[in-house]
């Protein structure tokens, strides 16, 4: 078998706490199931800016590029606030994905039974829900030119984000969204305002052709953004994957992933294109939350996004799906057995440590893989 090499970045405040969870699985799966996991790690963030007064180095930069998948737990903290822009934790991650080329950001949305009760939602809209949101993430108004303010005189400014797609960039998240859908439910809901902007209307006309050309097989529908953030809330379990642009994939998934109750259970994944020398797909795995400096130290941080992330890792840079189903088992199997982290605890649960929880997960997963 092919070493698997796995670059680790834990990054600032609990990114290093919930880390060493995920740690424990890659030692497992190595020495009782004899893969063969090479990790290697970097620093990014405020404690890269501490080493090396940037929040990567370039040299994590090129292992990064090297490993067949990047692990990261979280950036920032207060210490590091005041620092300019190109020097901040999160300018590292910005680095990352750029010289990555991730194009792709997927984020699950899945509510364990277990925790039904936690959403703001009824639990009979989000008991089993399971979406997959793909984003596009390098182009669109965040990137766009022109992006400026102009001082028009007379205490009067003009400022300008400007929304810009191509056909290939659609078309390349668009795949994406197909493919996902093809190791799914089989459907994909693309999402943009045709109604009122030009790159809506490319969007559409991509996807649908797109579709036609290679996906016959994948049913796609199209909806409006606004009526499809109304959905999300009224009846989300009609979604399989929904694919959008840069900014609406922003505010969708940070709206879909409250559905689910706490920030603590988001996974993600960041993939790019294939390396055309290695045939190496770059990507980056990470929680969705940041470095929660309220709780650092206390031992509290829910450790399943980063554990949810190393699934997604498995699945989507190792093809292991077992591994990644059975990851994603134990993690809901603990939730069944009553075990929480304080930020989802409820009276009647037992409230477990970050390590209590990471060590509960891996119990279950040991015993589904032995
Ligand atoms: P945050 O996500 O760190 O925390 C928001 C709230 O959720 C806090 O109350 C925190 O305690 C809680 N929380 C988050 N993750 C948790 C976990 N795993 N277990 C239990 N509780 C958890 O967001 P913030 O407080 O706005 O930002 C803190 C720092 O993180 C800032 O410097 C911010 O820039 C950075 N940040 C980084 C990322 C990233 O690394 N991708 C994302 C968001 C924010």
């Amino acid at each position: 078998m092919e070493p698997k090499k796995i670059f680790l970045l834990p990054g600032d405040g609990i990114g290093i706490e919930i880390m060493n969870e995920a740690r424990k699985f890659i030692a497992f799966m190595n020495d009782e199931l004899k893969f063969d996991f090479v990790c290697e790690e970097g620093l990014v963030g405020g404690t890269a800016c501490n080493v090396y007064g940037k929040p990567i180095s370039d040299g994590d930069i090129y292992r990064a590029l090297a490993a067949d998948a990047v692990l990261l737990g979280s950036v920032g903290g207060p210490e590091w606030d005041d620092l300019s822009y190109d020097l901040r934790p999160e300018a590292g991650l910005l680095r990352l994905r750029k010289d990555l080329q991730l194009f792709a950001n997927l984020r699950p949305v899945i509510c364990y039974p277990a925790l039904s009760n936690a959403s703001s939602l009824k639990s009979e809209l989000v008991e089993g829900l399971d979406i997959l949101i793909v984003r596009e993430l390098t182009g669109g108004i965040y990137f766009g030119e022109p992006k400026e303010i102009i001082d028009l005189g007379q205490g009067n400014k003009r400022a300008i984000d400007t929304q810009v797609y191509e056909t290939c960039e659609v078309m390349r998240i668009a795949k994406v969204a197909f493919e996902l859908a093809r190791t799914r439910r089989g459907l994909v809901t693309s999402m943009e305002k045709h109604n009122v902007m030009k790159t809506g209307l490319l969007w559409k006309e991509v996807v649908t052709e797109t579709h036609a050309t290679h996906y016959r097989d994948v049913m796609l529908s199209h909806m409006l953004t606004d009526a499809g953030g109304m959905q999300l809330v009224r009846k989300p379990k009609q979604f399989d994957v929904i694919v959008t642009d840069n900014l609406f994939g922003d505010l969708l998934s940070d709206v879909a992933g409250m559905l689910t109750g706490s920030l603590g259970m988001l996974p993600s994944a960041s993939l790019g294109s294939a390396d055309e020398v290695t045939e190496r797909q770059h990507a980056i795995y990470e929680p969705v939350h940041g470095s929660a400096p309220d709780i650092l130290g206390k031992g509290i941080a829910n450790p399943i996004a980063m554990i949810a992330s190393l699934a997604m890792c498995f699945r989507y840079s190792f093809a292991l799906n077992t591994e990644a189903n059975c990851l994603e088992k134990a993690i809901s199997a603990v939730l069944d057995d009553g075990l929480r982290t304080a930020d989802i605890y409820s009276q009647g649960m037992r409230k477990v440590s970050t390590s209590e929880m990471g060590d509960a997960i891996l119990e279950k997963f040991k015993k589904m893989l032995s």
